[in-house]
């Protein structure tokens, strides 16, 4: 669904329709002390997206028969987000692999599917999202979608520029300086917005996940990238440059290893998952070995590789730890495929991070989330359907920047 007509993207429009999404349903009474909007404006704000289609009454609630409350309903009639609405695809890029969700406007799942990426080369990595964006579009109509869907919501591994839909550097994919957004939207004829993928997990996990109803809170992903993305004050943060958050490259391993991304000692750089089955080969000798036999070897024993991966727990434990510290979240959630083998890291982590919170930081809670990418396409969704209708504060200055043919917040 594309806004249009009197529906304007303000920020009550916004508060309304965000609180109608995590928290409904909820009448509008509760909208308005949720938002701090008056009850006036909450009426005025909720009839209006109800008109539009964004929002309808939960079934089965007693609706009053007076005058304008037979359309209104009363203050206290449970409004959520309109379900049949289409709201968006997601489709994450993968080193080899694109992952695709059809959500509806209220971000449930309603389709996904997966397809190998072949070539990664960005043109045909375009091609192939493009085809892949095709299939979801016809699989939507199947399950009874009446509006077509339209935002897409791309995400990937990177320093990505939200603002711009730019790849600056996805080092997974190899891929440097791509207008993505642009190259993606020509090719499917649909606004798209591009966001890193940890960030748009995060906003997953603030809708519908763990961060759901609290304002503070870290993702921490481990696997072929150790990523963060955080929310602080209810709002995620990206940053000038929509970089922040990368505690993978805090300094906190030994100075004299080298980086991909040209530092030193960055903590990805020793606890990714490429980084612990280069140093596992190096200490068994075996140049083939794979990471799920070296994880094999630490749980059947195998001290040398053990330690290897109790190393890479101890610096994710630091990390952790200086993301408490910065920023005393109420909760960090650690997620991404190194949770299979958390086992491995537990220890350390614990270690590490008592070690080095700081006085209240102690009692940040660490939840492990073991999320299918799935998942993460559903993120990637959730901010295409953000973007649709969430206005965040750079939109004003986006809107002059815009682009024909790419929407960016
Ligand atoms: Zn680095």
């Amino acid at each position: 669904m594309q806004r249009g007509g009197p529906v304007e993207g303000t920020p009550a429009e916004g508060a309304v329709f965000l609180t109608a999404l995590t928290a409904g349903p909820i009448a509008r009474v509760d909208i308005a002390r949720e938002t701090g909007l008056s009850s006036a404006a909450v009426t005025r704000v909720a009839k209006l997206l109800i008109d539009e289609g964004y929002l309808e009454y939960a079934p089965d609630q007693p609706q009053s028969t007076n005058g304008d409350e037979t359309r209104m309903g009363r203050p206290s009639s449970p409004l959520r987000v309109h379900a049949r609405q289409t709201g968006s695809f997601g489709i994450i890029v993968r080193r080899d692999e694109l992952i695709g969700m059809v959500c509806d406007l209220a971000g449930a799942p309603r389709v996904s599917e997966r397809r190998p990426l072949v070539d990664n080369s960005v043109d045909a990595a375009v091609a192939a999202i493009a085809a892949f964006h095709r299939e979801l579009v016809a699989r939507a109509e199947e399950v009874g979608f009446v509006v077509a869907p339209h935002d897409l919501g791309l995400s990937l591994s990177g320093d990505i520029d939200h603002d711009t839909g730019y790849v600056r550097y996805s080092p997974f994919l190899g891929w440097r300086d791509v207008d993505l957004g642009t190259a993606v939207s020509n090719a499917v004829g649909a606004p798209v917005v591009v966001e890193n993928d940890v960030k748009a997990l995060t906003v997953a996990e603030q809708w519908f996940g763990l961060g759901r109803g609290i304002t503070n809170f870290a993702v921490v992903t481990i696997g072929t990238g150790i990523g963060c993305a955080i929310v602080v004050d209810g709002g995620l943060v990206r940053g000038a440059h929509s970089v922040a958050g990368e505690i993978g490259h805090l300094p906190l391993g030994d100075p004299a290893v080298h980086c991909h991304c040209g530092g030193h000692g960055c903590v990805e750089a020793e606890a990714s998952t490429t980084a612990l089955l280069e140093r596992c080969r190096a200490v068994t000798g075996l140049d083939d070995l794979t990471i799920e036999t070296a994880v094999e070897l630490a749980r059947s024993g195998d001290e040398a590789v053990r330690a290897i991966f109790a190393r890479a727990g101890r610096l994710i434990g630091l990390a952790l730890a200086s993301v408490a510290n910065l920023l005393g979240p109420e909760r960090v959630i650690v997620a991404g495929e190194g949770v299979s083998s958390y086992d491995l890291f537990e220890t350390a982590i614990r270690e590490a991070f008592a070690e080095q919170a700081f006085g209240a930081a102690h009692q940040v809670p660490i939840h492990v989330r073991d999320l299918p990418f799935e998942e993460w396409a559903r993120g990637a969704a959730a901010v295409a359907i953000q973007e649709l209708v969430f206005p965040s504060r750079q939109r004003v200055t986006a809107d002059v920047r815009r682009r024909p043919g790419v929407r960016r917040v």
